[in-house]
């Protein structure tokens, strides 16, 4: 017999960028303008890049860096949401759903309190979540070390899988793109008892 699936499964994700001279950054899939740039072979998405290595820890199923490796050209300046949707693609993935995610960013510089709201609506629209189920939180490094001098930028990441007790369709993958804050308010994910068949609507998502 088949060993059942964990009803919960956790992720924990790190990357960390050199940052140098340019006119913006890539960050949670949002451009943030400022004097400066990752240096990295995709967008250097320090946020996605984080997220993405807790989803694959969270399946035991490898890092960024086995899955799109930095060496192949293939990747080269691609945008780190193509890495996001194919992990949500793999075949392991679609005995789970996401319950919720969370992100902290450390960067002394650019100042990021502008750009949270937007970050936090585009997680929630490439992961397909409601928004009171994507944390994000930015802090400085308090001068120290080299991301304190400016030199670097960090972003750790958690994520909690819940089994399905269905795995998804693959028609459903189709229809990801268009769950988001909008379809899915987030009242729905805090009502207490939602009815049979709203269950089963969220578990095909
Ligand atoms: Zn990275």
């Amino acid at each position: 017999m088949a060993r059942p699936r964990q009803a919960l499964r956790v992720g924990l994700g790190y990357d960390i960028h050199r940052l140098e001279p340019g006119e913006a950054l890539f960050l949670a899939g949002v451009r943030v303008p400022c004097p400066y740039r990752a240096v990295a072979h995709s967008d250097g998405d320090v946020v996605l890049h984080a997220l993405c290595d807790a989803l694959l820890g969270a399946l035991a199923a490898g890092d960024l860096g086995e899955h799109f490796p930095d060496t192949d050209p293939a990747h080269q300046g691609r945008a780190s949401s193509e890495f996001v949707a194919e992990i949500l693609a793999m075949e392991v993935m679609q005995h789970y759903r996401i319950g919720n995610i969370d992100v902290n960013i450390i960067a002394q510089a650019p100042r990021l309190g502008d750009h949270k709201a937007a970050m936090r609506i585009n997680l929630a629209r490439l992961f397909a979540l409601p928004l009171d189920c994507v944390g994000l939180k930015a802090r400085t490094n308090e001068h120290c070390d080299s991301v304190g001098e400016k030199r670097a930028i960090q972003a750790q990441a958690v994520v909690l899988l819940e089994a399905r007790t269905r795995p998804r369709a693959t028609t459903a993958l189709t229809r990801r793109r268009r769950v988001g804050t909008e379809h899915e308010p987030a009242t729905m994910r805090l009502a207490p008892k939602p009815p049979r068949s709203r269950r089963e609507t969220r578990d095909s998502r």
